[in-house]
């Protein structure tokens, strides 16, 4: 059984990277029967925001991304807490102890002026950035000194007092290899830094809560984003000197998009609002699927599988680590889309028109009156096209949706389009008049058809006469124009599903009406 968690700071923003992530390791933890828990990762309380656990844990639950342990919006659930890193001080401050006690932590107290010094001087030696070797000056202070000067009030950092050693020619620096879950074999130099664990207000580092967490949390799955790869070395030698067993460290790819240019980037929070969460859930993206989606991202042979398995619950998918991408994962809104499509035709009418009050309930309330109180009308509407060997793909997100029916709500019907330019006004007037003549509400499609044709054949709209191109004014336009005509005077728009469908959904009298007030 796997246990994995997901470790947000608390910033109020919740992206895409997150989602993902979060469904990589759900899926670890569930299918395995492990757990899967929130840890929030607070110790930077320059960046904490109010309110944002609440948007953390809502956004993940909307998406259907559920945790068995971890924080919840004020405590926490199960046995491995207090599981907000800000209440944890303790617990680092012993294992700090422990490190001081062994000769593997050292407290620093190197001046900002002092570091910045440092760092001028390597930067013309030419030599890297950082506390290691010959500058790590505080090493070996004896217990007096260090007494004095913290009983003098110097602040200081603790710092891990590392084992590496660059000073080498490059041939000779020892390598360490780690298997990372996604990568394969990694090998990389170790560690040289004595990077600090602890801050001068006794809070720790992300690698030191790391560390101590993911060991005491059970954690046997780190999956985090690549950024996170250059300080493995730093992790592994923590890992080492605190005595802990590594965890499966599983680093993601980017997620990446095409620009305008067909070049790869990073999403960006300025340039990209599809980055945010809450993109999602304002257009109204159905969370099945997102998570389709998704995995179509997270696993390259997700989509062949969906193919074989057209109706199997994603879930019965089994997803791997070694299938995920390690080079930048490409995100792409107009795949989604088509996705959106594939997912929300198999979607039962009931379950989406539930769908669109939740959705018009928190973020379009003005609507909410069109779909509660005429589920029937909605779910006929939602159902328009669908049956058959190809059903129409039309409906993607809840914005969209609402957009693509509103003409069946006489509050929302406008004419949009115009008539076809052939149409005189007065044409126009003669077909909806002798439509609403031979109008009957219960003739089945080809009667109805066979009404339109004669009204066109009988205002010369009909085939093209075989003299057509001697007397070109004698065609006036198809059959096609006329139902146009009459398509817009039911729906406003020249572009719809099948109009014969329609009316059975409008009803006679709401089909006599606009027909009507067309007429006058
Ligand atoms: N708090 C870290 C972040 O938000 C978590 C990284 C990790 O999963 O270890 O980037």
């Amino acid at each position: 059984a796997k246990v994995t968690r997901l470790g947000p700071s608390p910033t109020g923003f919740i992206h895409l990277g997150n989602l993902y992530g979060a469904f990589a390791d759900e899926r670890l933890a569930h299918q395995s029967g492990g757990t899967f828990y929130l840890r929030i990762e607070d110790t930077d309380d320059k960046r904490y925001v109010e309110g944002a656990v609440d948007v953390i844990i809502n956004s993940l639950r909307f998406f259907d991304i559920n945790f068995d342990e971890g924080a919840t919006i004020d405590g926490h659930i199960g046995d491995y807490g207090p599981y907000y890193q800000s209440q944890r001080g303790e617990i680092y401050q012993c294992f700090v102890k422990e490190l001081i006690k062994a000769g593997q932590a050292y407290p620093c107290f190197l001046t900002s002026e002092e570091l910045e010094d440092i760092r001028s001087k390597q930067e013309s030696a030419k030599e890297n950035f950082g506390i290691y070797g010959k500058w790590a000056v505080n090493r070996s202070l004896s217990l007096e000194e260090i007494e004095a000067r913290i009983q003098a009030g110097k602040p200081y950092v603790i710092r891990l007092k590392s084992d590496g050693n660059h000073d080498l020619p490059s041939e000779e620096i020892k390598t360490i290899s780690v298997e990372d879950g996604i990568r394969g074999t990694l090998t990389m130099p170790e560690n040289n830094q004595d990077v600090v664990i602890l801050k001068a207000n006794g809070i720790p580092t992300y690698h030191f809560a790391h560390a101590v967490d993911d060991h005491f949390m059970r954690t046997t799955h780190v999956v985090r984003g690549a950024e996170w790869l250059p300080s493995l070395p730093i992790h592994v030698e923590l890992f080492h000197k605190l005595g802990f067993p590594l965890p499966v460290f599983c680093h993601t790819a980017q997620l990446m998009k095409l620009d305008e240019e067909g070049n790869k980037r990073k999403l960006s929070k300025r340039k990209d609002p599809e980055l945010s969460l809450d993109y999602y859930r304002n257009e109204g993206y159905h969370p099945a699927a997102v998570r389709e989606y998704l995995m179509t991202i997270l696993n390259s042979n997700f989509e062949e599988w969906r193919i074989a398995n057209p109706d199997t619950a994603i879930d019965e998918f089994v997803f791997t680590v070694e299938k995920m991408s390690n080079s930048g994962a490409l995100f792409d809104l107009n795949k989604l889309n088509d996705i959106c499509k594939d997912v929300l035709v198999k979607i039962p009418a009931a379950q989406l028109c539930q769908f669109m009050k939740d959705w018009s309930r928190e973020f379009k309330p003005e609507i909410l009156p069109l779909f509660e109180g005429q589920e029937t009308y909605v779910e006929k509407i939602l159902d328009l096209g669908r049956d058959g060997a190809k059903p129409r793909k039309d409906l993607i997100y809840a914005k969209q949706i609402f957009e693509f029916i509103s003409y069946f709500f006489d509050d929302y019907f406008i004419i949009q389009d115009e008539n076809p330019e052939n149409v005189t006004p007065e044409d126009a007037k003669a077909i909806l008049s002798a439509y609403l003549d031979s109008y009957d509400h219960a003739d089945d499609q080809s009667l109805w058809f066979d009404k339109i044709r004669n009204i066109a054949t009988e205002l010369g709209y009909a085939a093209k006469p075989k003299d057509y191109k001697k007397n070109p004014d004698q065609y006036k336009g198809h059959v096609g124009d006329v139902s146009t005509v009459i398509r817009i005077a039911l729906m406003g728009r020249s572009q719809s599903p099948d109009v014969w469908e329609i009316q059975q959904i409008l009803g006679a009298e709401r089909t006599r009406i606009r027909i009507q007030k067309r007429l006058t």
